[in-house]
């Protein structure tokens, strides 16, 4: 795709309409305006001026009544110029007009390229660029809503006030490094430690407080969380009153997610059974006891990252819940407690704790074994996504799912560097190294940072003309 080009396409919806709108945008687009308009003499034409005349490609024996729209640069979509024509929407002949336009020296435009060349020209970042796509997608005003959302920027600011302040960080950390030498400290590792602390709670929250664009589409994914052993495999089969995962007293079971989809209140949830952490969570800077294990608790925190909604399966019955803490540091979307067990003991402790620990967050207490409590969560369900906590109408901005695995990496980094961090100036060069992995992480938001692939995978679902 050569980005010196001027390129053509019809920007309208594709089928029936009154008016379809044929754009021009680049280097030549005034001039290639010029020769298929009558009356031509466009070099003059003011920027944000529209023109009544007809369109003429030489050659094609048509004359076309249109308004030609007049968007030079920088003040267009893409930062080039930008000559837009508006026509009647008759289907056999406004093919024939693009053609006109591409023997006049346009070329025909790749889909989602005028978009490619807003991002590449600095007008919209990533998020926006998807945001757009989104709009375009957009078949509920509520999905619509959540798009223009994106599109104006919500996330990305958030986003960038954040990595201003870790980049500030960085800076700190890397004087410290320079001047090691001369026993002359920056900032104290205690001072860093909970600047870092700060930057990874506000990134946290602003994954808690979010909506999933997704979501919009009428589904919530909905991810079981917990230590192993803590009832989850019971609960995603209770869930669902069918017996698809493996249940059994060995701690550990559940190596691979397991999905299936439950259907509640009208609304439909992606249910994910995850394996377990523990011991071996790669987040937490231990190897994994073996591969397999790795691979499933990556995949697990993964999957947290990813949810809308989070349920933490917590083991009424369980002595103590030091680990669990971890794992609820690592949860950005809005989550509700799930005591299990409850046959066996009452959920007290399991309040307490959460209540010692100022986890705000709905307790349910229910149990596999009777299925007590599971008609209770099912509301809860429902109650989280009415209540606008998982989408519409939070304050929060909206996230694709890519934006929040990005986010949940960053989480994840700026948690490792809090923890080096605290062991003094001697780990300066590790915490660094933390630093810029968050930094890179939410650069894949904003989109400064963006590789091929991703690109790609973005503009590859864009129409032709957007
Ligand atoms: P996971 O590792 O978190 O997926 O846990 P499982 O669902 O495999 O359950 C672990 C153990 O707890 C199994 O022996 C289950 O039978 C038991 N268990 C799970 N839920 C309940 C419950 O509600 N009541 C009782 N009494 N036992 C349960």
């Amino acid at each position: 795709m050569n980005l010196s080009d001027t390129i053509v396409a019809v920007s309208s919806p594709a089928g029936a309409g009154e008016r379809a709108v044929l754009r021009l945008s680049g280097r030549r687009a005034v001039e290639i305006a010029g020769r298929v308009f009558t009356p031509g003499r466009l070099q003059e034409a003011p920027t944000y001026t529209a023109w009544s005349g007809s369109l003429e490609p030489p050659g094609s024996g048509l004359a076309v009544p249109a308004t030609l729209y007049m968007m030079r640069a920088p003040r267009s979509y893409t930062r080039e110029d930008v000559v837009e024509f508006h026509v009647g929407a008759w289907p056999a002949v406004v093919p024939l007009l693009v053609e006109g336009l591409i023997r006049a020296g346009a070329r025909a435009a790749e889909p989602g390229e005028f978009t490619m060349r807003a991002l590449l020209s600095g007008r919209l970042d990533l998020a926006q660029a998807e945001a757009v796509m989104a709009v375009v997608e957009a078949t509920t005003a509520s999905a619509l809503r959540a798009a223009g959302d994106l599109l104006r920027g919500h996330l990305s600011r958030e986003v960038s006030r954040v990595a201003d302040a870790i980049r500030d960080l960085l800076v700190l950390v890397e004087a410290d490094l320079d001047f090691s030498d001369h026993a002359i400290e920056a900032a104290p590792p205690d001072q860093i430690a909970s600047r870092i602390a700060d930057a990874r709670a506000a990134l946290a929250d602003l994954g808690r407080h979010s909506r999933g664009l997704e979501t919009f589409g009428g589904q919530v994914r909905l991810v079981i969380a917990g230590r192993p052993n803590e009832g989850k495999s019971s609960l995603f089969n209770r869930l669902l009153a069918e017996d698809r995962a493996i249940v059994s007293p060995e701690a550990g079971t559940t190596r691979d997610e397991l999905q299936a989809a439950l259907h509640v209140g009208g609304l439909r949830f992606i249910l994910s059974d995850t394996a377990g952490f523990d011991d071996a969570c790669p987040e937490r800077g231990r190897m994994a006891s073996d591969e397999l294990t790795g691979k499933a608790l990556s995949k697990a925190t993964a999957a947290i990252g990813r949810a809308d909604l989070v349920l933490l399966a917590m083991d009424a019955t369980a002595s103590s819940y030091d680990r669990t803490a971890e794992i609820v540091d690592l949860v950005t979307a809005p989550m509700i407690v799930v005591a299990t067990k409850c046959d066996l003991v009452s959920p007290d402790r399991v309040a307490q704790w959460l209540a010692a620990r100022g986890v705000e967050a709905d307790l349910v207490a229910t149990s596999a074994a009777t299925g007590a409590g599971v008609a209770d969560l099912r509301q809860a369900l429902v109650r989280a996504v009415d209540s606008g906590e998982v989408d519409r109408d939070s304050a929060g901005p909206v996230l694709a799912a890519r934006h929040r695995t990005a986010l949940e990496q960053a989480v994840v980094a700026l948690a490792r560097a809090g923890r080096v961090a605290r062991r003094g100036c001697e780990a300066g060069e590790l915490v660094a190294v933390e630093l810029r992995e968050s930094l890179d992480a939410l650069s894949v938001i904003i989109g400064r940072k963006a590789d091929a692939d991703v690109l790609g995978s973005i503009f590859g679902r864009f129409c032709i003309g957007k």
